[in-house]
């Protein structure tokens, strides 16, 4: 018996502090975005279910996707009202997932944030409450005590899944009177414009007119790994969260000032204010040169652009230029570099290049602009005869 435990004590620990395998001999899984001025940004994933609602496993297995995807913040937001596994597993204190998650998280970096879904008919339909202190003090009849104890208990409240045809036929997010006064009272903070594998496009009209911060989230049940497609190249959806510092007040306090922007699909979608400076630092131009034909420089410019981020960017060239081997649509591999052979006309020391980045959006059919500064490099000349691809 002793033995039995002694070795399944070993097993976790083996399994939690050995240094993470790769999945399926995956090369690069870990979700990586760049810092943008002033803020860290951090991934995360504050949408999730375990077998202490209707999810499929325990929370250990959260810890460990999160860890292979590197998430930096979780939350594992139970259902409070929903609770089909009740006979087998009799849920008393709604903490627990949430208590299971941390433990297995405190030798990892992952910040583990307490939280719970206010699971209720369409209007409000649900939302999940983060960073409060009991679970088991939001269970109420009516729905307005438990947003109210989730308020008193300092909680970020968001409106999860605002499409979800389970409660919506059309699909389409229409915010009720009940949500008005939610917002009013201070009850209601942010809104999912992606769920699990749909997008709520309303959802992003009705963030920027009430000033609700932005969030894209997994709702995972069963595995990442099978509903994404990590192995096929797929991503969960999460939320890119631009923090003051990496802890989970630093989260709180971003959320709270809306400073945020989704990832779902290879769709970056958020304010406009936070996706350029996004863009802008994933995107640095390494190198500029003006290419040689045989002994001759042509006014072909070779601009190096590296992109330091998890996105494939879609570029629509809004420059007076346009490209030697391209159309004006052009795609920026993620963390790699992209030449694009700028026909600058005349030979320039430096220039600029203007785009509307089609995968990222800010209203609705609305996608940010960005200005690439390209400073041409006059050591770099390339000596290449009988140049031609
Ligand atoms: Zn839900
Ligand atoms: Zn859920």
């Amino acid at each position: 018996m002793k033995l039995i435990k002694l070795s399944s004590l070993t097993f976790i620990c083996l399994t939690f502090m050995l240094p993470q395998a790769k999945l399926y001999g995956q090369t690069h899984q870990k979700i990586e975005f760049p810092n943008v001025p002033g803020y860290q940004t951090l991934v995360t994933d504050l949408h999730q279910h375990t077998v202490f609602s209707d999810g499929s496993v325990w929370p250990d297995i959260r810890v460990k996707e999160a860890l292979f995807d590197g998430i930096d913040v979780i939350s594992l937001t139970e259902h409070l009202e929903y609770q089909p596994h009740q006979e087998d597993l009799p849920h008393k204190d709604r903490n627990r997932s949430y208590e299971l998650a941390k433990e297995y998280a405190k030798n990892h970096e992952l910040i583990v944030i307490h939280g719970a879904e206010i699971t209720r008919n369409l209007p409000p339909g649900h939302s999940n409450a983060l960073f409060i202190q009991d679970a088991n003090k939001l269970i109420h009849d009516d729905y307005m005590d438990a947003f109210r104890e989730a308020k008193n208990q300092g909680a970020f409240i968001f409106w999860n899944h605002p499409n979800w045809v389970g409660q919506n036929k059309q699909g389409i997010t229409k915010l009720s009177p009940i949500h008005e006064e939610l917002i009013k009272e201070g009850l209601l903070h942010g809104v999912e414009v992606t769920n699990e594998n749909t997008f709520a496009d309303q959802a992003l009209t009705i963030a920027n007119e009430h000033e609700l911060t932005i969030l894209g989230t997994s709702d995972i049940h069963e595995l990442i790994d099978w509903l994404f497609d990590i192995p096929g190249g797929g991503h969960r959806p999460v939320t890119l969260v631009f923090a003051k510092e990496r802890s989970e007040l630093g989260v709180k306090d971003a959320l709270f000032e809306g400073r945020t922007v989704a990832w779902y699909q290879n769709s970056l979608i958020g304010q406009e204010k936070y996706l350029t400076p996004l863009i802008e630092s994933s995107l640095v131009v390494d190198t500029a040169y003006y290419q040689m034909y045989g002994n001759t420089k042509t006014q072909i410019a070779e601009v190096v652009i590296f992109n330091h981020s998890d996105a494939t960017y879609l570029l629509n060239n809004q420059s007076d230029f346009s490209f030697y081997h391209a159309t004006d649509v052009v795609q920026l591999n993620p963390q790699t570099s992209t030449t694009l052979s700028v026909k600058t006309v005349q030979q320039l020391s430096a220039f600029e290049l203007n785009f509307e980045v089609l995968n990222a959006i800010y209203a609705k059919k609305k996608h940010p602009k960005i200005k690439l500064k390209i400073n041409m490099d006059t050591n770099l000349n390339k000596l290449q005869k009988n140049y031609r691809r």
